[in-house]
């Protein structure tokens, strides 16, 4: 049985501790342990943030950048001709540049006044400071290919006019704890979907989804998934899924996160 693994980072595989290493040696291990598995991240960062961790490994994951707004493949796995490149990994964009999103925000700030600052609005020293994320760190998550993550300043009426006058120009807002994304491709779950198509109808390989999430812009991934991991909210809550092979994690991270994948994929092989 050949497997799609599809995993979210933050408050999934990644912890508190963002212990990247250990992180690295659990995709290893199921990749040892499951050689016809294949491995993707999907997360909303973006693909010079998760090249770092995915360079960690030995394994190869496939990486579903900036929620779902495009995949990254190391170099000469689809060699597609043009295609855009970044330190060894070849780029496949699903929605509109990064360019355009901005010139569109640019558009409604002016017209409407809308109060808001983006990562482009920002320096890094001040995107480390509103993220807790290192000034180096800050300057990764500053390479935008598709989305932008915004700051809204204003009220939450304000926040759903804008949300109606980015669906008009077919952008779209996926709301965060403090940062919002706007792109026009943000869904890992179409993401998902795209991976099975192609990994069917390229390589074809017929695989079997599994997605591991945490948070509401992992559950359509996690509904449309064969199979699902659902990890607690910081609150120690989980997410309400409409897929009849959800399972629980006890917490989140590279441990818990190796434990109950394995577990998951063990009683498969013996059922099978
Ligand atoms: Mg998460």
């Amino acid at each position: 049985m050949s497997w799609l693994i599809v995993t979210d980072l933050d408050g999934t595989l990644l912890d508190d501790d963002y212990l990247h290493t250990q992180a690295a040696q659990a995709l290893d291990t199921i990749a040892d342990t499951y050689p016809d598995a294949r491995i993707a991240l999907a997360s909303s960062k973006t693909p010079a943030e998760m090249i770092e961790l995915a360079g960690r490994c030995v394994s190869d994951p496939i990486l579903i950048y900036e929620n779902g707004s495009g995949m990254a493949w190391r170099e000469c796995t689809l060699c597609r001709p043009g295609a855009e490149r970044l330190d060894g990994f070849e780029i496949e964009s699903f929605g509109r540049p990064y360019a355009e999103v901005l010139a569109e925000l640019r558009m409604l700030r002016f017209q409407h006044d809308y109060q808001f600052r983006g990562f482009s609005d920002m320096a890094p020293d001040e995107i480390a400071r509103e993220t807790g994320l290192s000034l180096s760190g800050a300057e990764k998550a500053r390479q935008r290919v598709g989305s932008e993550p915004i700051l809204w300043l204003q009220d939450d009426a304000a926040l759903e006019r804008f949300q109606a006058d980015l669906a008009r120009k077919h952008l779209e807002l996926v709301r965060g704890g403090r940062f919002h994304h706007v792109g026009s491709s943000l869904n890992k779950g179409r993401a998902l979907a795209r991976l099975w198509r192609l990994l069917r109808f390229q390589f074809g390989i017929h695989a079997v989804t599994l997605a591991c999430g945490d948070a509401p812009n992992d559950l359509e991934m996690m509904e449309r998934a064969d199979h699902a991991i659902v990890f607690p909210t910081r609150e120690g809550d989980y997410l309400e899924l409409a897929n009849p092979n959800a399972h629980r994690a006890p917490v989140a991270g590279p441990g818990a996160w190796l434990d109950a994948v394995t577990d998951l994929l063990d009683h498969h092989h013996e059922a099978a």
